[in-house]
C-alpha cells in the first residue's frame, strides 16, 4: 500500500471536511448544524494528524502525528453525542452532568495521550512496525486508551438509537432526512468495529477515510436535504394552496407559471402554457396591464388584482381574489347602516351626518303626516305600512337632486340646498298638491314646517322647523309654515 496515496488522499479529505465544517457554521441556526461542523474539524485534526503519521518514519514524528489526532480524536465521544441532542432536542439522557462527565473523560484522554511516555496508561508500548512493507507505528493498547474505546461506543451508540428513534418517528421528507443521519453515524462504528476485530489492513486505521461518507452523508440530511428537494416542494404546496390566483409573467409579460386558484378564475389558463402571454387569457382581455387597475369586474364577478414587481424589473406577480362576497356584503352593511328599511329612503342618522358634514345654507323642512293614527285605527298597520312606503317613495322621486329621510315614525325630512325660504315653499307647495291628489292609496294630507339654515348650528334649525309644524297643526293641518 502507498502510504503517500492514503496521505493525498487524507489531505483531500480534510480540505472537504473543512470545508464542510465551514458551511455548516454558516447555517448555525439549523438545529445541529453547529455541533456537526466542530466535530467535522475534529475529523479534520484526526485525518491531518494521520496523514503527517504516515509521512514520516520516526517514532517520534508519528508520536508528534498522534498528538493532532487527539486534539480531535479526544473529543468524539462529546461531539457525537452533542450533535446528536442537538439535533433531536433530547435532553433527558444527554442532560448536562453527562455532558460534563463525558468532556472530562474526553479532556483526560488528551492529556493522557500527550503525556504518555511518562506513565503508558494510553498506549502500553509504542514501535515501529515494517511488516507491511514500510514504517507504521506499532502501539500496544493501555487502560486508558480502553477506556476511550468504551466511551467512544458509548456516544455513538448513542447516536445511533437517537437518530433510529427520530426516523421511526418521523414522516415523509423528515425521516429520509434522518435515515440520511443514521446510516452517517452508523459508519464510524461499522468501521470501528471492523478494524477492532482485526478484519482490515493491519497497522491502518480506516476510520480517517471513512469521514468523508459519514460526513456527506449526515450533510445531505443536515443541510442539502432541506434546500434541493424540500424547499421547492414546500414552495409549490404553498403555491397552491392558496386561494388567491397568482399569476408570475417575466418583464415582457409571458406567464412564467399560474397556480391551481388561477385556473378556477380564469378557465381559458387550462389551453395557456408557460412561455405564452397573459394577455391570452380570454377572461382578462378588458383589463388594461399597461395602466394596472386594482379593481376589475368580470360578469357578475368583482376580482381585486394586487400587483408586485420583482427586483430589477426582472418581472411580475399578480395576486388576484376574488372580493364579490365581501363587496356585496359590505354594500348590504351600507344600505343597513344608512337606509330606512320600510321606506328604503335614508334613515335619520345618515340624513344628519350629511348635513353636518357638507351643508352650508338652504332650508331644512319637517314633514309630519296628519292624523296618522287614524290610519293604523281604521285600516290596520299594513295599510298605514303602504302609505309610509307610498310617501317615501313619492318624496324621494319628487326632490330628486335634495337629500331626504324618514326622521321617524310618520315623520319626514329634507334639506333643500341653496335655496331661500320662498322658492323652498313652491316646492314643498307642489309637492303637497301631489300628495293630496294621490289615487295610489288611501287619501292622506302632511303638514310641514320650514327654516332657513345659513350659519350656526343646525340643531336651532330645526327646534325653529319644529315649532313652524307646530304651528301648520294648529292652523288646521295640510299647510306648509314657515
Ligand atoms: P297628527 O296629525 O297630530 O300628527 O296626528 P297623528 O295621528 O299623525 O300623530 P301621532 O304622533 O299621534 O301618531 C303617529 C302614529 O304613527 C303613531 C304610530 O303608531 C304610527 N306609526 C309610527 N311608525 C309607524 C310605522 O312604521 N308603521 C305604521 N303603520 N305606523 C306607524
Ligand atoms: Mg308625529
Ligand atoms: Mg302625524
Amino acid at each position: 500500500m502507498n502510504k503517500s496515496l492514503l496521505s493525498i488522499l487524507l489531505i483531500i479529505s480534510s480540505i472537504l471536511l473543512s470545508n464542510l465544517a465551514l458551511y455548516g457554521i454558516r447555517r448555525k441556526k439549523i438545529p445541529g448544524a453547529f455541533a456537526f461542523s466542530i466535530l467535522l474539524i475534529a475529523m479534520t485534526f484526526h485525518s491531518l494528524g494521520y496523514s503527517f503519521e504516515l509521512l514520516s518514519d520516526s517514532v517520534e514524528k508519528m508520536y508528534f502525528g498522534i498528538r493532532i489526532e487527539y486534539i480531535g480524536v479526544s473529543f468524539f465521544p462529546f461531539l457525537i453525542m452533542l450533535f446528536a441532542r442537538e439535533y433531536a432536542d433530547e435532553r433527558k439522557f444527554a442532560n448536562r452532568y453527562m455532558l460534563c462527565l463525558l468532556i472530562t473523560v474526553n479532556i483526560a484522554t488528551l492529556v493522557f495521550v500527550n503525556t504518555n511516555s511518562y506513565h503508558f496508561l494510553f498506549y502500553s508500548s509504542v514501535s515501529l512496525d515494517s511488516s507491511l512493507g514500510f514504517n507504521a507505528l506499532k502501539l500496544e493498547k493501555g487502560i486508558w486508551y480502553y477506556v476511550h474505546i468504551a466511551v467512544l461506543c458509548f456516544s455513538n451508540l448513542y447516536s445511533i438509537i437517537v437518530f433510529a428513534v427520530k426516523s421511526k418517528k418521523s414522516k415523509g421528507d423528515y425521516r429520509t432526512k434522518a435515515l440520511f443521519m443514521l446510516v452517517g453515524v452508523t459508519i464510524p462504528l461499522v468501521v470501528f468495529t471492523v478494524y477492532i476485530l482485526g478484519f482490515g489492513p493491519a497497522c491502518i486505521d480506516l476510520l480517517p477515510f471513512s469521514y468523508i461518507f459519514m460526513s456527506l452523508l449526515i450533510g445531505v440530511g443536515l443541510f442539502r436535504y432541506d434546500m434541493l428537494f424540500l424547499t421547492p416542494i414546500t414552495h409549490e404546496m404553498v403555491f397552491n394552496a392558496v386561494d388567491d390566483a397568482v399569476l408570475v409573467t417575466d418583464r415582457n409579460g409571458m406567464l412564467i407559471s399560474f397556480n391551481h386558484a388561477s385556473k378556477q378564475f380564469f378557465p381559458s389558463l387550462e389551453g395557456i402554457r408557460a412561455g405564452e402571454s397573459i394577455k391570452l387569457i380570454r377572461e382578462l382581455f378588458n383589463y388594461d396591464f399597461e395602466s394596472y387597475k386594482d379593481i376589475y369586474e368580470l360578469d357578475d364577478r368583482i376580482y381585486n388584482f394586487k400587483l408586485i414587481e420583482m427586483k430589477n424589473n426582472r418581472g411580475r406577480l399578480y395576486v388576484i381574489n376574488d372580493i364579490t362576497e365581501s363587496e356585496q356584503a359590505k354594500k348590504q352593511l351600507e344600505i343597513l347602516a344608512t337606509r330606512d328599511t320600510l321606506t328604503g329612503i335614508y334613515n335619520r342618522r345618515h340624513f344628519m351626518n350629511q348635513i353636518e358634514k357638507d351643508v352650508t345654507q338652504g332650508v331644512f323642512v319637517i314633514i309630519d303626516i296628519d292624523y296618522f293614527k287614524n290610519i293604523n285605527d281604521k285600516f290596520g298597520h299594513t295599510e298605514g305600512d303602504k302609505v309610509l312606503r307610498y310617501f317615501g317613495y313619492e318624496f324621494k322621486t319628487f326632490f330628486k337632486e335634495h337629500m331626504v329621510c324618514r326622521y321617524g315614525g310618520e315623520e319626514f325630512a329634507i334639506f333643500i340646498q341653496n335655496d331661500d325660504l320662498d322658492k323652498a315653499f313652491l316646492k314643498l307647495e307642489a309637492f303637497r298638491e301631489r300628495i293630496v291628489s294621490n289615487t295610489t292609496t288611501l287619501r292622506f294630507t302632511f303638514s310641514a314646517g320650514m327654516a332657513a339654515y345659513e350659519t350656526g348650528r343646525i340643531s336651532n334649525t330645526i327646534i325653529e322647523a319644529d315649532k313652524k309644524l307646530y304651528e301648520a297643526k294648529e292652523n288646521g293641518r295640510n299647510q306648509i309654515r314657515y
